[in-house]
């Protein structure tokens, strides 16, 4: 996806050499319109296979998946990183470690909100070592629900997710690909 890659590119800010800040538009700022943009290729993309919910993580996979969620007309449901007060039913619960935070959460969702009739889409913001969409597919399991795929906004390419997530049989759709942030710079995959 052009626009996005242009957009990482001339706005994304490279950190200790492997983590890309993107605060300008997806992280902190939110920039609505290219996130419409980006569900509507999740959507040309996935659209033939019947999704009837968008998984994610919060808080940074909610904006891409909600507008997904828009387009498939379907409910966004994201895991949560601590139990709530409010939440009294069962739920299904993983270990996710965060790659950027260096800390691992128990993250739960509803199992009112995803049974064995779903077919599930993982939408998230960044793959870099797949624990995230790795956890988040585990819960689809537990569900014993179906994953039809995993739509990643920005995927790290030099890191090993993508060939986990592909290993595990699922359909990988990231919409733009880093090759490497060596020397602060961001290269994307062809360009190298
Ligand atoms: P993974 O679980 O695939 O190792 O990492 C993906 C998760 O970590 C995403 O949910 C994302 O929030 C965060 N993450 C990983 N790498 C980066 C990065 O370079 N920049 C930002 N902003 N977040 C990242």
């Amino acid at each position: 996806m052009k626009e996005l890659q242009q957009k990482v590119k001339d706005e994304g800010v490279v950190i200790a050499g492997s983590v890309l800040k993107v605060d300008a538009f997806l992280n902190h700022q939110i920039d609505a319109a290219l996130m419409k943009k980006v569900a509507d290729h999740f959507y040309d993309y996935y659209k033939n296979k019947d999704v009837t919910k968008i998984l994610t993580i919060e808080a940074s996979g909610i904006a891409p998946s909600i507008m997904a969620a828009l387009a498939f007309d379907v409910p966004c449901l994201f895991a949560k990183k601590a139990i709530p007060s409010t939440l009294t039913e069962e739920v299904y619960a993983t270990d996710i470690h965060s790659y950027t935070k260096n800390k691992t959460s128990y993250v739960v969702v509803s199992q009112k909100f995803l049974s064995a009739d779903d077919k599930v889409l993982i939408i998230d913001d960044f793959l870099a070592n797949g624990e995230a969409a790795l956890g988040l597919y585990d819960l689809v399991k537990q569900a014993g629900a179906e994953c039809v795929g995993v739509g990643i906004v920005i995927e790290k390419s030099f890191q090993q997710g993508a060939d986990r997530l592909k290993n595990e049989g699922l359909d990988v759709l990231s919409l733009c690909r880093i090759a490497s942030l060596e020397g602060d710079k961001v290269t994307l995959v062809g360009e190298e």
